[in-house]
């Protein structure tokens, strides 16, 4: 019998798991760490609340986490409650699939303002993330911005221009919901230091907000190259220009806008005492397709400004660390002997839950060459973590756990919607009689 750990429960953690548990069959037992007492990381805490159907594929974990060699250990954080070197004695390969969860920083002045979020921060705060709960981004201007040009940046952009209506069958935590129906903000500026050939935003994405009942999207064909030169476009992202070229054509009076703005750096947030608006510049393409500033600057007025522009991986005591890559220092996956990377903490912040899974495979697939599934482990895997935890009075959660919580979550849902997310810690457990 093999035992692994893998530390991390979102997609990464559970397509690694279910690619173990195929490779291995009863030969393994595969637990699952997470520092929250609930599993799923990005999928709870990170895909947007309206975007139940991506959200969906957390039935798919469902099946792995109730299959018989594999096992959620909630509410334990690796590197405080148990370190990297103490698994790596209690089981014969750990995993790190711990994401990607802090913001990358503009490196501007004015960025520690009052009123400038990252946008881990705010879509943690609409998704229930409990280090977000008192996040409480103003929201009494009339005009707010996001800084970046992919996904991210829209769905912050989107949360913020949606009407009550609008988030109807979603899991939006109650206090956003409140909040957002409260906002004063009519505009949004989406800031992209590039031009529309260059986004990374994706069509269906894009395609949404054509439709948002009362915000028109907003763009200046005179920022886009002449519309022949899309044809050099790989087809998605020539899909992705058509949508933005489109919506110029919208013909509809909408009390909100959300305003592309391209070609635009930000080189400072300014503001009294908070942010009231950022000092743009205006850019064009270098030789190499990167931004350069052209000296013309201008301001955009923005009480909230949220920065999308990626995230990094926090390091762990003892394990290899790529400073400039901002993740685990890893070959293929392999950090060392026995430790493994997977997802963002392997490759970085780009990709989407789907990516995941062939990356998890392909590590797996390594692990069984180096760890072949005939091998007899005298490592003790969950027995000995257990005793761990609980001679440092750790209150480790498991699945059931778990379904208490979602249980609750589901009991507790506002008409219309899946659930009603607790927000902090202490409320878990207390669901849990802890
Ligand atoms: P991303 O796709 O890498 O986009 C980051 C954006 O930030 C880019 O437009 C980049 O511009 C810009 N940026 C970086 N540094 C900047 C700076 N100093 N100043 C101004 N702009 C800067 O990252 P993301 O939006 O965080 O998304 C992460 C991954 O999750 C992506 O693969 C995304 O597709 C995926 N995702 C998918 C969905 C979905 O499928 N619904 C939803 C959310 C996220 P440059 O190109 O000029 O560097």
């Amino acid at each position: 019998m093999r035992h692994f750990a893998v530390v991390g429960s979102g997609p990464a953690g559970f397509y690694t798991a279910e690619a173990l548990e195929k490779a291995y069959g009863d030969a393994a037992r595969i637990d699952i760490l997470d520092r929250y007492p609930v599993p799923y990381g990005l999928i709870r805490f990170g895909v947007a609340p309206d975007h139940q159907s991506l959200k969906a594929v957390s039935k798919r974990y469902d099946k792995v986490a109730e299959s018989a060699g594999v096992d959620f250990i909630g509410n334990v954080t690796v590197g405080r409650d148990v370190s990297v070197a103490e698994l790596l004695d209690l089981y014969d390969a750990v995993i790190l699939a711990i994401g990607a969860p802090r913001d990358r920083k503009l490196g501007i002045p004015g960025e520690e303002l009052p009123g400038v979020v990252g946008s881990a921060e705010f879509v943690g705060w609409y998704n229930g993330h409990p280090d977000f709960a008192e996040l409480d981004p103003p929201l009494d201007g009339t005009h707010a911005a996001v800084i970046g040009n992919g996904n991210v940046a829209l769905d912050c952009a989107r949360i913020l221009s949606k009407t009550r209506h609008e988030f109807e069958g979603s899991d939006i935590v109650g206090h956003a919901l409140e909040a957002l129906d409260r906002s004063a903000i009519r505009t949004v500026t989406i800031l992209g230091r590039r031009g529309p050939h260059q986004i990374a935003m994706t069509p269906k994405e894009l395609g949404e907000l054509g439709h948002l009942e009362a915000t028109l999207p907003l763009v200046d064909l005179s920022d886009f190259p002449p519309r022949e030169a899309d044809e050099a476009l790989e087809p998605g992202q020539r899909k992705s220009v058509a949508i933005l070229r489109e919506f110029n054509d919208i013909r509809a009076n909408k009390p909100k806008s959300m305003i592309f703005d391209f070609f635009a750096k930000p080189l400072r947030i300014e503001g009294d005492g908070k942010a009231e608006r950022i000092i743009v510049e205006r850019t064009e393409l270098d030789e190499k397709g990167g931004a350069r500033g052209t000296g013309e600057t201008y301001e955009v007025p923005a009480s909230l400004v949220i920065t999308a522009i990626g995230y990094w991986t926090p390091p762990i005591d003892g394990v290899a660390y790529d400073e400039r890559g901002t993740r685990f220092l890893n070959d293929n996956g392999k950090i060392a002997d026995r430790l493994y990377a997977v997802g963002w903490a392997r490759r970085g912040p780009t990709g989407t839950i789907g990516t995941n899974r062939p990356d998890g495979y392909e590590v797996a697939d390594r692990i069984a060459a180096e760890l072949p599934p005939e091998g007899e482990s005298d490592r003790p895997g969950a027995e000995g973590l257990k005793r761990l935890l609980d001679s440092r009075r750790v209150m480790a959660t498991d699945y059931d756990d778990w379904r208490k919580i979602e249980e609750t979550e589901t009991a507790r849902a506002r008409p219309g919607s899946p659930r009603e997310k607790f927000v902090r810690h202490e409320e878990w457990l207390q669901t849990l009689g802890r």
